[in-house]
This record gives structure tokens, C-alpha cells and sequence, in this order.
């Protein structure tokens, strides 16, 4: 059995917790889901989601409630994170808004609703890294991810800038993979991931 935990301060949780079901599924394990609203809980997760929604809500909730220090501590011990959209946000180093505390999680300068100033939500065929077929990517009032750090992997580009990455046990994609019945996404994050082992 694998404990997985969705921070479920705001933002969609539902849809996550039922991906890593199903991408647990696949490789024959059960995946109990716990919804994060309170620290104490993360320490005994095997794997985080840090899902969608408005980052600077999550930011606040996040400390308020003392679980960013938490989910810190959780991908600093190497353990696996996927991060989504406001998500991913909050998890890098630089958000370009002073309204959001920044995790530091993954070496990336992100502008919020960047492609939101174009195209408010649109779905298009991803090609991502160790991915066979392309995978239907939903983006919602999106952020850019307008710089990499060296260390982090680009697993995913669109229209030139990456919309997937990949900073040690963290992945990051600001589209929503949850919202397909697709859960390749999460299965790459968490079960495709060679440093972890359920
Ligand atoms: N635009 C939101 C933000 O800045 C993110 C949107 C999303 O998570 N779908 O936090």
C-alpha cells in the first residue's frame, strides 16, 4: 500500500486522488489517499500532490497551518511530489508575485496566468518525455514557466515555453493531468519515478 497525500487546503483534490488510484492500480498496489488540511499528516506520506487552484490562497493556507515546512522536509528526503498548475506555482523558486511564499522545491521562474492573459483554458496533444503517445493536456488560466535552473528537466514544451519539468523528486506541469481520465502523468511522477520504491 502506498500513502498518498493531496494537500487539500484549496484546489481540486478529488480528480487527484482518483488518478493515483488508478496509476497505483497499474502496477498492482493501493493507493490510501489522505487529504492534507492540517500539518502532522505529511510525514507519513510515500508520495505528495500539490494540486491546482489560486496559489496565492494555497501559500497563505500552506503556512498558515504549518504544512509548507512539511512538504518541504517531504521532497528534501527525496520522496515524490507532483505538483499542478497553482501547484507548481507555489513549489518554485520564483512566482513573480510577492503574494505567494514561494517552496523553493523546483528551480523555476513561473509568472501566474500568463497564458490565462491569451487564452483563458484550452486543451491540446502534449508530447511528453517517456510518454509513448501524446497526452491530452488541459490548461486553465496557466502559468508560464518563463525559466529552468540547470538542474531541472524539461519533460514538456508548449508554444516554446516548458509546461512540464522535472527538479529531482518533484515534478511540476502547469496544465491539469487529473482532469482527464488519463493517468500517465501521475504515474510517471510517482510510480515510473527510479528513486522510489513502494
Ligand atoms: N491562475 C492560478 C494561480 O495563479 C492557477 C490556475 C490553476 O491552478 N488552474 O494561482
Amino acid at each position: 500500500t502506498v500513502s498518498a497525500g493531496v494537500v487539500a487546503v484549496q484546489g481540486d483534490v478529488s480528480e487527484h486522488a482518483d488518478a493515483i488510484r488508478r496509476a497505483a492500480d497499474e502496477h498492482g498496489l493501493d493507493a490510501e489517499v489522505t487529504e492534507i488540511r492540517r500539518s502532522g499528516l505529511v510525514p507519513d506520506c510515500d508520495i505528495l500532490l500539490l494540486p491546482g487552484g489560486e496559489s496565492t490562497a494555497i501559500s497563505r493556507l500552506l503556512a498558515r497551518e504549518g504544512i509548507d515546512e512539511e512538504v518541504k522536509a517531504h521532497v528534501e528526503s527525496g520522496k515524490p511530489m507532483l505538483a499542478t498548475c497553482a501547484g507548481l506555482i507555489v513549489s518554485s523558486t520564483d512566482a513573480n508575485d510577492d503574494r505567494v511564499q514561494t517552496l523553493d522545491l523546483v528551480d523555476a521562474t513561473v509568472d501566474r496566468n500568463a497564458f490565462g492573459r491569451q487564452k483563458d483554458s484550452f486543451e491540446a496533444p502534449l508530447d511528453v518525455e517517456g510518454l509513448d503517445e501524446p497526452f491530452p493536456a488541459v490548461f486553465i488560466r496557466a502559468p508560464l514557466v518563463a525559466d529552468v535552473g540547470a538542474d531541472v528537466d524539461v519533460l514538456a514544451d508548449w508554444e516554446g515555453n516548458p509546461v512540464a519539468i522535472r527538479d529531482g523528486p518533484v515534478v511540476g506541469t502547469s496544465f491539469h493531468p487529473e482532469l482527464t481520465s488519463d493517468s500517465r502523468i501521475h504515474d510517471l511522477a510517482f510510480f515510473l519515478n527510479e528513486e522510489a520504491s513502494f
